[in-house]
This record gives C-alpha cells, structure tokens and sequence, in this order.
C-alpha cells in the first residue's frame, strides 16, 4: 500500500479520536484530510466530504487514531529494556541503568537515538517526553536524530550533582557545568522546528541533585519557558532515603515545592505514594503527573491509586518510563494501568474512579497532550490541529481472523488488552509520515 510521505493527502479509515469537548468519536467509514501545512483540515464520515473521499487512500478497515503521548521514558536505557525485574529502584539503578548511562556518549547516541525513535513511532508514540543522559553532545545527536526522524520530542540533559556515575566531572564545577551545558542545550533545542522539538531542565531526583541544583535548575525552565522533569515519590526505599537528604522539607513534594520546581510546564514521573497534603500541592500548583504503571509493577514501586488523583483534579498523562517499564507502547501501559486499578478494587483500597478502555485511550493521547500544555495542537483528530496521527491494523488485536468489531469501546478494548507489537502499520506527524512502524511485518 503506498502511504503518503508528506502533505497534502487524505486518508478514508475507521476514524477513532477523543475530542476536546468531551467524549469519543468514532466514525467507521471516516476521512482524515491533511492540508499541505500538515493540519487536519476535516476528520468526520466520508459521507460529509464525498469529492474529498473518494480520491483519499483508502487504508479501510484499518483504525486511524490520535498519535500516543509518551510523557516520561529514558532514551540511553532502551538497550537494557525488560531487563532486571524483581530488583528495587535503587539497586535496579546501581546494576542496570547507570553503566549503560555512563556509556551514552555522543558517539553511543548517533548510533542509537535514529532506532530508539523508530522503535517510538513504531509502538504508535508520535509525541515523547524523555530524559538523555549527562553528556552535552549526546543530547545534541539525540536532538538531531528527532529533528531528521520527524517525531515531536522533548528531550532534557540528565542532570545530577551528587552520586553521578559521570567519573570525569570535577565535583567542585558540577553544578555550574550542569547548568551551562543545559542552558547552552535549549538556545539551540528548545522550539526548534517550529515548536516540534522543545527542552526540559532534566534534574534526575531528589536522591542525585542538591536543593541549590533543584533550585537553580528550576529558575533555568521558568526564564527559558523550557519544561522541568523530575520524578517523584516511586518507591520506599527512595521516599525514606529522600527524607533523610532533605531533613527540613515536609515530605517529597516539599523538597520540589521549596526548589521553585511545581507549576504547569512541569512533569513528574510515578507520584506513586503521595499523601493528601503533596497532592493537593500538586493539584494547586498545576503540576502534571506522569504514570508509569507498568514501571511501578516491574520494580515493585507500588500502585498508583489513579482514581483518586483523579477525582482530585491532578492533570496526568501515561509514560512507558522505559527502561524500569519493559515495553514502549502506551497500549500496553493502559492494559496495565486498567489491571493495577482491578487490583486495588480487589484489594479494596481502590477509592477513585474505574476508567473504561475509552478513557485510557483519551488518557494517553489528549491527556498527555494537555499535560505537556499542547491540548490545542495535538491529542486528537480534530481540524484545525496537527495531523499528528498513527493507523492500526485490526486484523493484528483480532483472537481468531476474521473477528471484527464496530463498536468504538471494542475497538479501544482490543487496542488494549491485544496490544500487538507489529499493529501500528503507520504514523506522521504534521502529516510527515515517521520511519518505523511497517518495518517488521
Ligand atoms: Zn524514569
């Protein structure tokens, strides 16, 4: 089938999209037309625009969706992906994660960024939010893989002035490097291609970074209007440890709060344990949430007891937080997140509410786009946003061939719980169609 490379097309498909209003849509003879700016110029039935359908590639029945947010993951870790299960967050770290880390150079980047943005689009994520590792020039060839490969990406320099397995940094300069190399990153990364690429000051955690980092560190996103990521409350093991290092601060969120870190262009991984107080913080504050269930249950961190938040008001979206979550795909983070919430029901500590197959697929499309304060540009298809969009084969979710369904809550149902590494045939963002998905099957 030819897919198109770039704009102007028009797609006919099975039309499957959260909207900003509220609710779902689904149409299933749809058509998607892209204008040669790469914005959606109609996404409605065929039957509204029929000149327009029947010269659009007809890519029927396939299911034509808003690309997947990925808002937390770790692009040096992608080697090690599914490996160290059973271990906790800090021993994971030590074995796993900070030698292939220390490794990340920019030479180590070149070669794998270009995949590690593949192996993205190709689980269906068209926008992804992601750590590097501390090395300057590693964050600039992972910037310009993205720039080349066409996926929206926001990408921060890991930064982290205690406990770095950096072995050439001078610890009397650290936190003054950290800083320069990090600003001199978005003068040349944040914005660029029109919006397509942006920074985030990427302070590791609490446990890696002083309160002078976390602030100064915090005082670089607000004057340069990058993002600021950091995680938070995952584990125990760290919760106890960060309560130790931060002896004046109120719990975890504190240590953030007193930093200058909360406010909305601020994303923090898991929040998994957080108490009343931290997450009313967090709700006051507009600070948005990453979680990361699949991460959560690979080391053990906890279950996130979503619905909670939720009725809260917290603002969150999915991340794959590979490599503590094995897998890239946002379909198999919401399978995950769906099961986490039935065991906290079976559990009986689930208070919130239960989301169906149809909330999760808002929760990491347009979700994630309004987590990263781009609810008007990405997350569905609607026109007058960017066509950011991916095309699933049903045929790969169905239990025995021939099995099809016309109802939009089944079709998200099997999206999700038979999620299929090869499903996602395509994906373009601004109508730029990314490499990588189509390419193993
Ligand atoms: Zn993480």
């Amino acid at each position: 089938m030819d897919l198109p490379l770039s704009p102007p097309f028009a797609l006919r498909g099975r039309l499957l999209t959260p909207l900003d209003d509220g609710g779902t849509t689904y149409q299933p003879d749809g058509l998607l037309v892209v204008d040669g700016s790469g914005q959606i110029a109609f996404a409605g039935p065929a039957g509204a625009r029929t000149g327009a359908a029947s010269e659009a590639i007809d890519l029927r029945p396939w299911i034509l969706l808003p690309g997947m947010v990925d808002l937390h993951a770790h692009l040096p870790q992608l080697p090690n992906a599914g490996l160290g299960a059973g271990l906790d967050l800090l021993t994971w770290l030590e074995r796993y994660i900070f030698p292939l880390e220390r490794d990340f150079d920019a030479a180590t980047a070149e070669r794998l960024a270009p995949a590690a943005w593949r192996a993205f689009a190709s689980a269906g994520t068209t926008t992804a939010m992601v750590y590097g590792a501390v090395y300057e020039a590693s964050l600039d060839a992972t910037f310009r893989a993205a720039e080349a490969h066409g996926i929206r990406a926001i990408v921060g320099k890991v930064m982290m002035d205690r406990g770095t397995y950096d072995p050439t940094i001078d610890p009397k300069v650290i936190l003054d490097q950290s800083l320069t190399e990090s600003a001199a990153l978005i003068d040349r990364w944040h914005g660029a291609d029109d919006g397509r690429l942006r920074y985030a000051v990427t302070p590791r955690f609490a446990i890696t970074c002083t309160a002078d980092l976390l602030r100064e560190s915090a005082a670089l996103a607000a004057a340069t209007g990058a993002y600021w990521q950091t995680h938070v409350s995952e584990d125990r093991g760290e919760i106890a440890e960060v309560a130790r290092l931060f002896p004046d601060s109120i719990d975890y969120v504190d240590v953030y709060d007193r930093a200058g870190g909360l406010g909305e262009r601020t994303v923090l991984a898991h929040a998994v344990h957080l108490s009343d107080r931290e997450l009313g913080r967090l709700v006051e504050t507009g600070t948005r949430v990453a979680h990361c269930p699949v991460s959560n249950l690979f080391l053990a961190s906890g279950m996130m007891p979503l619905g909670r938040y939720l009725d809260a008001g917290l603002g969150l979206g999915l991340g794959s937080d590979v490599a503590g979550g094995p897998d890239l795909s946002i379909f198999t983070v919401m399978r995950t997140g769906f099961y986490v919430q039935n065991a906290r029901r079976v559990a009986g500590v689930e208070e919130g509410r239960i989301l169906a197959p149809l909330d999760w697929l808002r929760l990491g499309s347009l979700g994630g786009a309004q987590a990263l304060g781009l609810g008007e540009v990405i997350g569905s298809l609607e026109a007058g946003k960017d066509a950011d969009v991916i095309a699933v084969d049903p045929a790969f979710t169905a239990p025995v061939p021939g099995v099809e369904d016309d109802e939009s809550a089944d079709i998200a149902s099997r999206m999700i719980f038979r999620s299929h590494p090869d499903m996602v045939r395509a994906a373009w963002v601004r109508g730029r169609r990314l490499e990588g998905p189509g390419s193993r099957g």
